[in-house]
C-alpha cells in the first residue's frame, strides 16, 4: 500500500509539471486510487483544494516530516479526469517516457491562444442556376470546379480547410468561383457543421442480412455483459463503414457518445459528409493540424455534450466524454496509430484500455487485420465477423503476377516487364489511367540476386541484411555484418547487389517507352511543399496525366475512378526492409494497391511485378486470401518469435559522440544482463539503428524479447529508476518502444 501520494491540483498546460507530495492516511490507503479526486490542504493557511492523484508511491520526494497529510477523497467514482489520467499512468508504464509527458498527451489541458477564425465556402446561387454551371465545368474539363460546385450542391455550406483538403482544391480555383459570385467565403470564430437540419439522412438505406446480424450480435454480447472487443474483418467496400454508423446511431440513443478512429491519410471528405448526414452536427472531426487552442475547443464542446461522436486520427481517442459508449478503429491495422514520439503509445492498444475503464464498446474494422489483432480474435480474446462481398456485388480487381527472374533470362532488364508494358499501351490507347507503384521504404538497400531471387539475410534473425556504405551488409536486430559479395551464393551470378531505383528512374524509363504520356511524380521530393501533395493529386484527378508515379502516398484512401491499371514495379522492396513487419505490410500495400484499380465502371486489373513470386505475402496478395497470408505469417513469427507470439521492447539509444554512444550501450547491456529477470529474457544487440546517424547524432538500438509483456515492463521500470538516479553515469539519450511498428 502506497504511502504517498502525488497530486496535481490545476489542469492546465503550464501547471501540469506542478505536482504536489502528500502522505497518505492510514485509513485512506485501502481505497485511494490513481485517478480520484482529494482533498489536500493548500498553502500556508488553512486553504483547501481539490486535486488529483496522478500516481501513488513509496518514493518520498521531500522532507517527511515537512509533508502535509492528505485530507480526503473527494468522490469514490473515479471522474472523467481521473480516468484520463489513470489512463495516462497506463501509457507512461506500458510504453515509457515521463509522467508528465503522458498526462500532457491525454488531458485537454487549456492553453490560451488567440482565437482562430474559420472560414467557410457558401454556395450564392439556387441549385437551377448550379446544374447550369456545372454543366459549363464539365464541358471546359474544369474538374476542380466542378467537384467544388457538386460539393456545395449536396451541401450549401463547407468548412474551407476540409473542403480544400479533402477535394484537393487550390487556392486559385476557390477564388475564381468566389469573382464569378458562385460562391462566398465567410468567416466566423464558431465551428459549424457543414449539413443543414433538412439534408440529414437518417437511415439512408437498409443494412444487408450480414450488416444486420453483426450489429444485432455485438449488441447481444453486449447485453449479456460480454465486452470482448469486436474484430470486423472486410474488404474494402463491404460495408463496414455502414455497420460503424448503425452501432453509434444505438449507442447515442441511449444517450452515450462515440468515438471513431481514422487514420488521417484515409479520412476523406466523402467518409467525414456520411458522418455528418448521419448524425449533422453532433459530430467533430480533428485533424493533426488544429492548434492547441482548437483541439481544446473542440473537446471543451465534447465535455459539455454539444459534440456526441469525435472522428479523428490517434488523438481524437482522448476526447474528454462523460459516458463513452463506443469506440471504432478503422484501419485497425495501420502502422500510423503508433506514436512516432514520446510517449510512443499505440492507439488501439491505448483505446481497448480506455474503452475497459469506461465500460465501452471496441469495433476494430480493417480489410488486411493486423497479425496482432487476428490471433486474438483466433483465440476468442476478440469477437470475429467477416464481410466477404463487396456491396452492390461489384468485382475485386484481377491481380497478375510477373516473374522479373524470367524477364531477366528472356533478355529483358527494363524496370517494366512486356506484359506490363502492354497493358500500359492498352490502357493509354483507351485513354484510361495508369497509377506505376514503388513501394519502396526504408533507408538502406537489401541485396539481392536479379537472376534467381536469392536474398542475403541474417542467419540469426531471419531478416534481410542492409547494405551500407564501405560495402558492409548489416543486421539492424543483432548486429551481425558481414562483406558484401560479389555474386550470387546461391546461383553464382554476378547480377547481385541493391535494387536502388528510385521513382525518378521510373519516369526517365516509362517517359522514353511512352514519350506522348503525360506523367506525374508523386512522392517525398515532389511533395515538399506545402499542398504539393494536393496539387499533384488534383492534377491527376482532372486527368491532367495519365500515369501517376509513386510511393505508399498514393495507395491509400484515393480513389481515381479512371484508374485500370495499378502497376507495383517491385513488389520485393517492401518485402526485405530488414524489420519483421515486412511481410505484413507488404500483403497490406499489395492488396491496397490492387484495390486503386477498377474503382469506376471498367475492370481493373493489378500487376505485381517481384523476384519473389513464391513468397507467401506475394501469393496470397494475388490471391487476395487472408487467411493463407495470416497462417504463414504468424508460424513465422512463432518461429522467430516476433510479437504477437512474444513481446518486443526496443531500446533507442543515441548520443553525439560514436564512441560514447558505443561505450554505454555496452554498459546498458551489461546493466540489464545484471538483473535478475534478465536470465528470463533474450537480450539483442545493441546494433546500428536503420538511420544510424541523425544530424550528427549517432544511435543504436537494443531489443528484449520475452513472452510474457509484464517481464519486460519490470525491466524498464528498472531501468527508468536506474536511469534517473544516475544521468551522469549513462551519459545517453534512452528512449523505450514497446513492441515497435516504424523502425529508428
Ligand atoms: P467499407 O467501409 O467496408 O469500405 P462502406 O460501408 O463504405 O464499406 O460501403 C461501401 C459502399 O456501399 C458505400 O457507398 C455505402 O454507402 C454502400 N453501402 C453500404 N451498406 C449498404 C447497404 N446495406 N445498402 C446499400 N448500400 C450500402
Ligand atoms: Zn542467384
Ligand atoms: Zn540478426
Amino acid at each position: 500500500m502506497a504511502r504517498y501520494a502525488n497530486v496535481i491540483v490545476d489542469i492546465s498546460m503550464e501547471k501540469l509539471d506542478k505536482t504536489f507530495q502528500y502522505r497518505i492516511p492510514e485509513k485512506l490507503r485501502e481505497n485511494l486510487r490513481e485517478g480520484m479526486q482529494v482533498v489536500v490542504p493548500f498553502g500556508n493557511g488553512m486553504r483547501t483544494l481539490t486535486g488529483f492523484v496522478v500516481e501513488l508511491t513509496d518514493n518520498c520526494e521531500f522532507e517527511p516530516s515537512r509533508m502535509k497529510e492528505l485530507i480526503g477523497i473527494a468522490q469514490d467514482k473515479i471522474p472523467l479526469e481521473g480516468q484520463l489520467i489513470a489512463l495516462a499512468r497506463w501509457i507512461r508504464r506500458t510504453y515509457g517516457g515521463t509522467t508528465n509527458q503522458a498526462l500532457k498527451t491525454v488531458l485537454p489541458v487549456r492553453k490560451k491562444v488567440r482565437e482562430q477564425t474559420r472560414r467557410h465556402l457558401v454556395r450564392r446561387i439556387s441549385l437551377e442556376e448550379s446544374r447550369g454551371y456545372l454543366e459549363l465545368f464539365e464541358q471546359r474539363h474544369q474538374t476542380a470546379r466542378f467537384r467544388l460546385l457538386a460539393a456545395l450542391m449536396d451541401t450549401p455550406k463547407l468548412d474551407y480547410r476540409l473542403a480544400a483538403e479533402q477535394l484537393h482544391l487550390t487556392g486559385a480555383t476557390v477564388k475564381k468561383l468566389e469573382e464569378m459570385g458562385i460562391i462566398s467565403i465567410e468567416t466566423d470564430t464558431v465551428f459549424r457543421n457543414p449539413v443543414r437540419p433538412w439534408e440529414l439522412e437518417p437511415h439512408p438505406f437498409a443494412l444487408t442480412a450480414s450488416q444486420q446480424a453483426i450489429v444485432e450480435d455485438i449488441r447481444g454480447r453486449e447485453a449479456q455483459g460480454d465486452r470482448r472487443p469486436s474484430l470486423l474483418y472486410g474488404v474494402t467496400g463491404s460495408g463496414k463503414t455502414a455497420v460503424y454508423l448503425e452501432l453509434i446511431a444505438q449507442v447515442l440513443e441511449e444517450g452515450k457518445e462515440a468515438i471513431v478512429l481514422i487514420p488521417e491519410i484515409a479520412l476523406t471528405f466523402q467518409t467525414a459528409l456520411r458522418f455528418y448526414k448521419r448524425f449533422g452536427d453532433r459530430v467533430s472531426i480533428m485533424n493533426s493540424r488544429l492548434s492547441q487552442g482548437e483541439r481544446y475547443d473542440q473537446f471543451e464542446r465534447a465535455r459539455q455534450g454539444k459534440v456526441r461522436v469525435m472522428i479523428g486520427p490517434r488523438s481524437a481517442l482522448f476526447t474528454p466524454f462523460r459516458n463513452l459508449g463506443i469506440i471504432v478503429i478503422d484501419e485497425e491495422h495501420e502502422a500510423s496509430y503508433k506514436s512516432e514520439t514520446v510517449p510512443r503509445y499505440h492507439a488501439r492498444e491505448t483505446a481497448l484500455e480506455r474503452a475497459r475503464m469506461a465500460g465501452a464498446l471496441v469495433v476494430l474494422g480493417s480489410a488486411t487485420p493486423s497479425v496482432e489483432s487476428y490471433e486474438k480474435a483466433r483465440q476468442g480474446i476478440y469477437s470475429l465477423y467477416k464481410l466477404e462481398q463487396r456491396i452492390l456485388g461489384r468485382a475485386l480487381p484481377k491481380v497478375e503476377v510477373v516473374d522479373l527472374r524470367e524477364e531477366l533470362k528472356e533478355g529483358n532488364r527494363s524496370i517494366l516487364s512486356r506484359r506490363l508494358k502492354e497493358l500500359i499501351e492498352d490502357r493509354l490507347k483507351k485513354r484510361q489511367q495508369v497509377i506505376l507503384f514503388l513501394n519502396r521504404r526504408g533507408y538502406a538497400g537489401f541485396v539481392s540476386c536479379r537472376a534467381c531471387g536469392h536474398v542475403i539475410k541474417c542467419p540469426h534473425c531471419d531478416v534481410a541484411l542492409s547494405l551500407h556504405t564501405g560495402g558492409r551488409m548489416l543486421c539492424h536486430y543483432c548486429g551481425y555484418e558481414e562483406q558484401a559479395r560479389r555474386e550470387c551464393p546461391s546461383c553464382g551470378s554476378p547480377y547481385i547487389g541493391a535494387f536502388r531505383a528510385g521513382t525518378q528512374q521510373v519516369v526517365e524509363v516509362v517517359g522514353r517507352e511512352f514519350p506522348a504520356a503525360r506523367i506525374l511524380r508523386m512522392d517525398l521530393d515532389t511533395t515538399k511543399n506545402k499542398d504539393g501533395h494536393e496539387k499533384i493529386l488534383e492534377a491527376f484527378s482532372e486527368g491532367r496525366a495519365d500515369i501517376l508515379v509513386g510511393t505508399q502516398m498514393i495507395v491509400k484512401g484515393h480513389d481515381f475512378p479512371e484508374v485500370t491499371l495499378v502497376g507495383v514495379l517491385a513488389a520485393d522492396l517492401s518485402l526485405y526492409t530488414g524489420d519483421y513487419r515486412a511481410s505484413e505490410r507488404t500483403f497490406q500495400l499489395l492488396t491496397q494497391a490492387a484495390g486503386r484499380a477498377g474503382r469506376g465502371r471498367e475492370e481493373g486489373i493489378a500487376v505485381i511485378q517481384t523476384y519473389s513470386g513464391e513468397h507467401y505475402s506475394i501469393v496470397a496478395a494475388a490471391a487476395q486470401d487472408y487467411e493463407m497470408f495470416f497462417e504463414k505469417e504468424l508460424s513465422y513469427r512463432r518461429l522467430m518469435e516476433y510479437p504477437p507470439t512474444a513481446h518486443l521492447l526496443a531500446i533507442y539509444l543515441s548520443h553525439k559522440n560514436r564512441e560514447s554512444l558505443e561505450t554505454g550501450a555496452g554498459m546498458l547491456r551489461d546493466v540489464i544482463k545484471s538483473q535478475e529477470e534478465a536470465s528470463k529474457l533474450q537480450v539483442i544487440g545493441p546494433a546500428d539503428a536503420y538511420v544510424a546517424r541523425v544530424n550528427d547524432i549517432y544511435r543504436k538500438v537494443l531489443y528484449l524479447k520475452s513472452q510474457e509483456a509484464e517481464r519486460l515492463l519490470r525491466i524498464k521500470e528498472e531501468l527508468e529508476l536506474l536511469y534517473q538516479r544516475d544521468e551522469e553515469l549513462w551519459q545517453l539519450n534512452i528512449q523505450f518502444d514497446m513492441n515497435p511498428m516504424n523502425g529508428y
